[in-house]
């Protein structure tokens, strides 16, 4: 049995207690986590602190871009068990993780790295109210302590995503990974100190959200902001401890997101990117797809076609390279998703495809946590179904007849991270996208990331943007020193 410790001031510790963690494909135990309490999460962050005043605390942009280096290509030595690592926690398709998970953490080290060394500080002259006598240099540095919140979707890849510009800005992090995926967050300690990474620069607390390590981090008084992705009650939470200390937050939250399919889209590519936003990463992915608004004229055969996809779809060991789609997370999430399933079928909807449990799953993964791909029509708008988040690989399709319609019904949500539009027509895709209440509309395309975008939602999706120089903004204060010449 594996023990997964925390990782604090640049030493493995235990904590207050163990909780288990199960392989989501086979639903067997395979390790032990060590549980901060507030001892630990104390010293985590007096190490942050400490090392704020320490070395790291003077180092320039160019040797923390050096070292953002230096950890990627730890990872990339690594690979191999940051690999094992994220498919043994998630369950995920192997090949997912290798061409996703792992080599876009990669990515998010080189890209701040980058975007470190290509920032600029501000120079202002001659602009005092007398007209001269004075300069003024704007500087940008680092909060101090952050405590980075992430979820277990993506494990490795939304903690990447936030440590890497953190760091790059010169701050210390406090990460709490998911309870649901330990393993990356602590192997990247190891990264961390072989890279040459002050100790305290990086620690992993290692719990739950409320009542445990996450609550005790937020509420920590030397923790000056918090970066969360997560779920948009977890935000509301979370808002509540930074309240208290009146401290920068960062939120990447839930979402429900449209896809918009005209009749004069290209059938096969609207088919293909829907399937993908519907279905990858098992639909556990913040962008996915769980609303599909298709224009009348080709909504049976749409509905017939992405019917046949997700019947198609196969569900298998995350080892088999014909793996499409692995468990959910956890049988807790199950639980959650075939709720949902269940409520579909009590409103009477129209089950196009799945519904269930998979009934046909080998032996070794038959207590894993297993759905079917799952497609329904015909319930109202109003149904929890078609308006709450559920995060799994399920959608609901419905026709509409005309633009304004489907933009009313698409923006019906209390959310606004991600859409999809598919169409031909390049009048109406400016149209609809600059309509779309959304942080990030997709046009007939779906889930492409360039680094440097601003990334994040409205409403209950998030608060703040982060990618490029949007996250380098969150990441650091600007402070202006004036110079009397
Ligand atoms: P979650 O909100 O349950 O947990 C996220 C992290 O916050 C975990 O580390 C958790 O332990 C911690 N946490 C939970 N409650 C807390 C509390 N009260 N105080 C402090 N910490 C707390 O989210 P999840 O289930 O891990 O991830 C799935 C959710 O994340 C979905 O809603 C999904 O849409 C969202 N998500 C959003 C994005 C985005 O970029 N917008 C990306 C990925 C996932």
């Amino acid at each position: 049995m594996k023990q997964i410790l925390n990782q604090i001031g640049g030493a493995p510790c235990a904590g207050i207690a163990w909780f288990d963690k199960r392989n989501p494909a086979t639903g067997r135990m395979f390790a032990r986590v060590a549980e901060a309490g507030p001892a630990e999460v104390d010293r985590a962050v007096a190490a942050a602190r400490a090392s704020l005043a320490g070395s790291w605390g003077r180092s320039s942009t160019g040797e923390r871009a050096d070292l953002l280096i230096a950890i990627a290509d730890g990872i990339e030595r690594r690979f191999a068990e940051f690999l094992d690592a994220e498919v043994e926690d998630t369950g995920k398709p192997r090949s997912q993780a290798s061409q996703v998970d792992i080599p876009r953490s990669i990515a998010n080290f080189r890209n701040f790295a980058e975007a470190i060394r290509q920032h600029s500080t501000e120079y202002f002259e001659g602009g005092t109210p007398d007209g001269r006598g004075a300069i003024h240099l704007t500087q940008r540095r680092p909060i101090g302590v952050v405590a980075v919140l992430a979820p277990w979707n993506l494990p490795l890849l939304l903690l990447s995503w936030k440590v890497a510009p953190a760091l790059a800005c010169g701050n210390a992090v406090v990460c709490k990974p998911s309870e649901e995926t330990p393993q990356t967050a602590t192997l990247l300690a190891g990264v961390m100190r072989d890279a040459g990474v002050p100790d305290g620069v990086y620690s992993v607390v290692h719990g739950y959200g409320a009542g445990s390590a996450g609550e005790l981090l937020c509420r920590h008084p030397d923790v000056d902001a918090i970066t969360l992705t997560g779920e948009s009650r977890t935000g509301t939470a979370v808002m509540k401890a930074a309240a208290e200390g009146t401290r920068a937050v960062s939120f990447e939250l839930g979402g429900k997101n449209p896809s918009l399919v005209f009749a004069d889209c290209d059938f096969d590519a609207a088919l293909e990117g829907t399937v993908r936003s519907v279905f990858q990463n098992s639909g556990q992915i913040c962008v996915g797809t769980e609303r599909v608004y298709v224009e009348r004229p080709i909504y049976a055969r749409f509905v017939a076609a992405l019917g046949k996809a997700a019947q198609s779809l196969k569900l298998g060991s995350p080892d088999d390279p014909r793996t499409a789609m692995g468990p959910l997370i956890s049988e807790k999430h199950r639980r959650k998703v075939l709720a949902y399933y269940a409520r579909a079928r009590a409103e009477g909807a129209t089950v196009i495809a799945g519904g269930g449990i998979p009934a046909d799953m080998p032996t070794d993964l038959a207590e894993g946590a297993w759905v079917q791909p799952t497609i329904w029509t015909g319930l109202t708008e109003d149904s929890p179904v078609v308006r709450e988040e559920i995060f799994g690989p399920c959608c609901h399709i419905a026709p509409f007849d005309n633009e304004d319609e489907v933009i009313a019904r698409a923006n019906d949500t209390e959310f606004g991270l991600a859409a999809a539009l598919w169409t031909t027509n390049l009048s109406r895709a400016h149209r609809v996208a600059t309509r779309l209440d959304a942080g990030i509309v997709w046009v007939n395309t779906w889930g492409h990331r360039d680094l440097r975008t601003p990334f994040g939602g409205t409403r209950r999706s998030g608060i703040g943007r982060e990618g490029g120089r949007h996250s380098l903004e969150f990441y650091s204060e600007l402070k202006d020193v004036c110079i009397k010449l």
